[in-house]
């Protein structure tokens, strides 16, 4: 009997210990949904970037295309909140697909590509202004390198703590396509396992590198545990049989405001 009790006080000591990684998981769902059987197609833009920031003196025509410098960055994130847009996470947009759930007036999913160091030093503060979220796809093995290019563990966890939403792009940017079961599994469960671990919270989205995917990435996706994954290619219809196929909208260099407000529009 005393050696029950103890065990029970041991366990009710485990779980207090556990809490504060417990309490930050507390506002989002850590299992996935069950769908409810109704088809849904909701009109949700997801905005792609890659590069936000100025241009490098030695920039070529890719880097230059995939950059948003932070000046027209900043007036898109205006337009945003001018125009009454509310920006959500996948996860508001999943619970919405799967269940019906509530989305606010305009919403809009941010989404940031590659894990690079200036979604740290730019894009962070100016969602942070604006009370904006985002979703960045990190490639995890840049992470454990400390490529100074990518954020690192520390930036990656402290982006966490303040409910940006740190998710999968892979462990080292493959091309999903050209890979076998083994090195999808070990690529996709690898780079989860990693942001699991570094940022205390859950991580169940994706983003197809170079958006390469096909019939057996697909396949070999629904064994694991991951909910949903944006592709590149263009559009803002989600729907409940696509999960793993979110279209997005891609941002680029010389994307101007009325061609910003013309990609949010259904
Ligand atoms: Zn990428």
């Amino acid at each position: 009997m005393k050696r029950r009790f103890f065990r029970i006080f041991l366990f009710l000591l485990l779980s207090l210990s556990g809490n504060t990684i417990e309490a930050q998981d507390a506002d989002r769902a850590i299992t996935p949904l069950t769908w409810d059987g109704t088809l849904r197609r909701i009109h949700v833009p997801i905005l792609m970037y890659h590069y936000v920031g100025e241009i490098p003196a030695n920039a070529d025509d890719m880097r230059i295309n995939l950059t948003v410098e932070t000046a027209a960055f900043r007036a898109q994130m205006q337009y945003l909140r001018d125009n009454r847009y509310t920006t959500i996470s996948l996860y508001d947009l999943y619970a919405a697909l799967m269940r019906g759930a509530s989305l606010p007036p305009n919403p809009v999913v941010l989404t940031f590509d590659d894990g690079y160091l200036g979604h740290y030093t730019t894009v962070f503060p100016i969602l942070q202004e604006r009370g904006f979220t985002g979703t960045f796809f990190i490639i995890t093995a840049r992470a454990d390198a400390n490529n100074p290019e990518h954020l690192n563990w520390q930036q990656i966890r402290e982006m966490s703590d303040a409910n940006m939403d740190m998710e999968s792009h892979t462990k080292d940017h493959v091309e999903l396509d050209a890979q076998d079961y083994d090195s999808i599994v070990y690529q996709v469960l690898g780079s989860l396992e990693s942001l699991r671990y570094y940022t205390g919270r859950e991580a169940y989205f994706f983003g197809f590198p170079v958006g390469r995917y096909n019939e057996n990435t697909l396949n070999v996706m629904q064994t694991l545990p991951v909910w949903a994954a944006v592709t590149t290619q263009p559009g803002t219809l989600q729907t409940t049989d696509r999960l793993l196929e979110m279209p997005r909208v891609r941002i680029s260099h010389d994307t101007s405001i009325a061609a910003f407000a013309r990609l949010l529009s259904p």
